[in-house]
């Protein structure tokens, strides 16, 4: 198994830009630091993240609900929910190489002066180089309309979950929720981070997936823990592995003044345990801030119980291209294989994506593009892809190197169409990207053999 190193981490990246996961963002222009696009099999992987997410927060339950709000909202959202006096970090400078770093940062950060290149930047503080921390917003501002001034200030959205909050009571009285009910949404979200890095961990602009779970006040407890397992779980189920994954319950002093409880799932990179999604108790702040703010009342009113309270909320809240670069990370593999008839050894570079995760699920090849081989191998893509599964067809190469490139990208299943399939008893061989293995099957139970792997599938 690869071994957890930062080079390793240079490997993946080069991986990604190669087989067009993710690119530097305006790369023709030299590229902007901390901006990505994802490119063709980056943007059927986050696709994949974001159905995974939504079928099960969503599609799946009968207690949730999706919304899609916008990303400028009355500027008075965010003095209500605290965003504009208190969303930021703490921002010191080095006196001497000029660098601006995160406070809370300084232990992974590296100095950027040259004599003192690579020591722990918080060596600088402790030499006195740092100036006192200062407060810096991370929203971004910009101007609605065509007069720039105070008055048309408006914030591209920091979290999603704002716009949960506000549209509260219009889902509500729209589709007669009461709670416990949930609020989920995916979409993007802008900080200006002080210290981005670690290719997409930490972006100024990326796409979250955010649930509000709103529950009576004595509920709270109870679903808290509901939540830390069930997404915890989540990641299990889409394959990552367990060994990578913990969860890490907030210290007191880690905790928003209205939160009274948060634990993060937090991932081993190879550059260490970062967090991949936070599950918070946010009491009824937001609902209440609200309230104050826009001056209407935000409370729920229990039919049953005859009862009138403000809701207090749980939030699980993900990151998408968090989630994508750590199924990326934990998938990939270089492993040692040795060909059995000429003894040669080579290294097989190859995700391991849970086949729900892969950009690719199905590739079909003909073995060489003649004598009815391209037409069988079509049928089959044909129906696959009426079943909705990703199929991709490549008749171009040698057969040893399709299926290597369809292992760099993860495609879990290789079909391949060949002499016996148009001349002989018409099987193809279904060839498994973990094992390597190889077996015959009649075209016609083509679909439910993949339908069946698919379920079937367990991380070896
Ligand atoms: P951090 O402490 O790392 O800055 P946070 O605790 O402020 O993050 P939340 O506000 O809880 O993060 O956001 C929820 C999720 O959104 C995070 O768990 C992460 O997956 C994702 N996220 C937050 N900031 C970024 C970012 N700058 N780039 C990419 N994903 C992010």
């Amino acid at each position: 198994m690869a071994k957890a190193t930062p080079d390793l981490m240079e490997r993946i990246v080069s991986l990604c830009k190669r087989r067009g996961f993710v690119f530097q963002s305006s790369e023709i222009y030299g590229g902007i630091n901390s901006c990505y696009d994802y490119g063709p099999l980056g943007a059927e992987l986050k696709r994949n993240v974001k159905n995974a997410w939504w079928e099960a927060m969503v599609v799946r339950r009968d207690d949730i609900v999706g919304l899609d709000s916008a990303i400028i909202q009355h500027p008075e959202v965010w003095r209500s929910s605290g965003h504009v006096a208190g969303f930021s970090d703490l921002l010191v400078d080095c006196k001497r190489c000029k660098g601006r770093f995160r406070e809370d940062h300084l232990d992974a950060m590296a100095c950027l002066d040259r004599e003192f290149c690579g020591r722990p930047a918080k060596v600088c503080r402790e030499e006195g180089l740092m100036t006192e921390p200062r407060a810096f917003n991370l929203m971004f501002e910009t101007h609605a309309g065509p007069v720039k001034d105070s008055a048309s200030v408006v914030y591209l959205r920091p979290e999603t979950a704002q716009g949960i909050f506000t549209n509260f009571l219009n889902v509500v009285n729209s589709s007669r929720m009461a709670p416990p009910f949930g609020v989920a949404q995916i979409g993007k979200s802008f900080r200006n981070e002080i210290t981005p890095g670690n290719f997409v961990f930490r972006t100024r602009e990326f796409e979250q997936m955010e649930m509000e779970f709103f529950v009576p006040p004595d509920q709270s407890d109870r679903w808290y823990e509901y939540w830390v397992e069930e997404r915890y779980d989540w990641y299990l189920r889409n394959g990552v592995r367990p060994d990578r994954l913990r969860k890490r319950v907030h210290a007191d002093d880690e905790l928003a003044h209205y939160s009274s409880g948060c634990t993060d799932v937090e991932y081993e990179y190879p550059f260490g345990w970062g967090e991949l999604e936070g599950i918070a108790k946010r009491g009824s702040y937001d609902l209440e801030a609200h309230a104050k703010g826009c001056g209407k009342d935000l409370s729920f009113f229990d039919e049953a119980s005859k009862t009138r309270y403000v809701p207090h909320v749980v939030e699980p809240a993900a990151g998408c291209d968090r989630a994508a670069m750590t199924f990326l990370v934990d998938a990939y593999d270089e492993e040692t294989v040795t060909d059995e008839k000429t003894g040669k050894s080579e290294i097989r570079t190859v995700l391991h994506f849970h086949p729900r995760i892969a950009p690719i699920t199905v590739a079909v090849f003909p073995l060489v593009k003649k004598a009815g081989m391209p037409e069988a191998a079509h049928k089959i893509v044909d129906e696959l892809r009426d079943a909705g599964i990703r199929t991709f067809y490549d008749e171009k190469g040698a057969i040893g190197r399709r299926y290597r490139r369809q292992d760099e990208v993860g495609t879990p299943y290789c079909i391949t169409v060949d002499g016996e399939t148009v001349e002989g008893d018409g099987s193809v061989t279904v060839r498994d990207r973990d094992s390597m293995g190889q077996e015959r099957i009649a075209p016609s139970d083509v679909l439910a053999v993949i339908r069946q792997k698919i379920k079937a599938w367990r991380r070896a």
